[in-house]
């Protein structure tokens, strides 16, 4: 089998600062706010002040526009719109499923386009960030993967889509009326197009945005990072944004893994666990997501499911499963429920939570894997990624 895409990393994040232009605060962290705000002319030791009142109108008010920040001298306000503007990228278009998953084709700088998927629940709801355009690796079941990366998200491009959700929602306070703790937008997944931990700086900043106490205000409990399993990331995620991890696991060998999620040619099966047993004590988090996608023939037999929890043992962890969310041109089918529920219960009576994911949004593509901005849209024929998934035709 041949890959034909890298799979590490090989682009770097283009800092979106326009050349002479304002920059834009979305995305800054406190310190480079603060910094920003001194080279505008704002004495140092007004400077720390100034940010956590831009801070609460940005992110706890959800205002963009510098006249409205009323407790803001006018003349601070004047030279704050002179040197800077609060954007967020565009949606170019919304789709609503009929379970009410809503999924948006957001543009960004340069026109390319990203998606970010909101899935409402009784309990909560969970926004799914993107954090790449595309995607290096070439998971063989993954839409996003037939994508060439075309860039890293910016940090202000990632917090950019969890404002634009709460804008759509309607979701910001209104001054004077009481608490509402009933959030609409309650829980971040880093499970949209890309890997997040090729882009760590970026997603390490934005999140740390999304968890400040006086903005957007979500618990680290309450994110989650998905990653293919990029070893040499995780120990910082654990220190530097200490969220939840989840884990595409999606195979007992590395002989099928290999396949699935070609970075395991990288970092095979062993290495990552020997990452993953650290996560927990690192992070200070309860238990760890192993993602298991589940392909008809390919990885879902008892065996298999023997194997991992033989693989996961001494690990905090809860398994989910996910059947296998189609798109046109799929080398795979989805294992039947009965296969599925069969799956699931030898992992359970093993010890270990093992919730069957409901696909959200299919008839919208917004089901896990299935995003794909339609700017890149059928970069490989069929046979193309079967050849490459190494697996015959249907
Ligand atoms: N790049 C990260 C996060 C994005 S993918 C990662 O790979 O973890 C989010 C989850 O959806 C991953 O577990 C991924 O393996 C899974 N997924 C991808 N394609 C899928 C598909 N067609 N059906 C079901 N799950 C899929
Ligand atoms: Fe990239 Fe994740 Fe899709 Fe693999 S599953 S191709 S890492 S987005």
């Amino acid at each position: 089998m041949t890959l034909s895409a890298p799979i590490t990393q090989d682009v770097h994040t283009i800092p979106r600062k326009l050349p002479e232009g304002p920059v834009n605060l979305v995305g800054l962290t406190r310190d480079q706010m603060r910094e920003a705000f001194v080279t505008a002319g704002t004495p140092d030791r007004q400077a720390k002040m100034r940010v956590n009142q831009v801070w609460q109108w940005v992110y706890h008010w959800g205002v963009r526009d510098f006249t409205q920040m009323t407790n803001l001298a006018k003349d601070y306000r004047a030279l704050l719109a002179r040197h800077f503007v609060v954007e967020i990228p565009e949606i170019v278009s919304r789709q609503v499923s009929s379970d009410g998953t809503r999924k948006y084709l957001v543009r960004i700088a340069g026109g390319h386009e990203v998606e970010t998927v909101y899935i409402p629940e009784e309990d909560r709801g969970t926004l799914c960030v993107s954090s790449q355009v595309g995607c290096t690796l070439t998971c063989s079941f993954c839409h996003t993967g037939t994508q060439k990366l075309v860039r890293n998200l910016t940090a202000g491009e990632i917090v950019g889509q969890i404002l634009l959700a709460r804008d759509d929602l309607g979701e910001w306070p209104v001054p004077g009326a009481p608490k509402d703790e009933t959030r609409l937008l309650s829980n971040i997944v880093l499970m949209g197009m890309g890997e997040p931990l090729y882009n760590f700086d970026s997603v390490r900043d934005a999140m740390r945005i999304a968890m400040d106490g006086e903005g957007i205000a979500l618990s680290r409990r309450r994110i989650t990072l998905s990653t293919s399993g990029v070893v040499p990331e995780i120990a910082r995620t654990a220190t530097e944004i200490g969220c939840n991890l989840a884990v595409s696991f999606h195979a007992t060998t590395d002989e099928v893994r290999d396949v699935l999620v070609p970075i395991n040619k990288k970092w095979n099966i062993a290495t990552l666990l020997d990452a993953l047993r650290e996560y927990p004590n690192l992070s200070n988090s309860e238990r760890i997501t192993f993602e298991y996608v589940m392909l008809d023939g390919v990885n879902d037999t008892d065996e298999d499911a023997r194997r991992l929890v033989k693989l996961i043992e001494g690990i905090p962890a809860k398994i989910n499963l996910i059947p296998f969310n189609e798109w046109p041109g799929a080398p795979y089918r989805r294992s039947s429920n009965n296969r599925i529920r069969t799956f699931a219960d030898i992992i359970y009576k093993a010890g270990y939570a093992s919730p069957i994911r409901t696909p959200r949004g299919e008839d919208i593509m917004a089901a896990c894997g299935q995003l794909k901005s339609a700017t890149e849209r059928a970069r490989k024929s069929r046979a193309q990624i079967a050849a490459e998934a190494g697996v015959t035709q249907a």
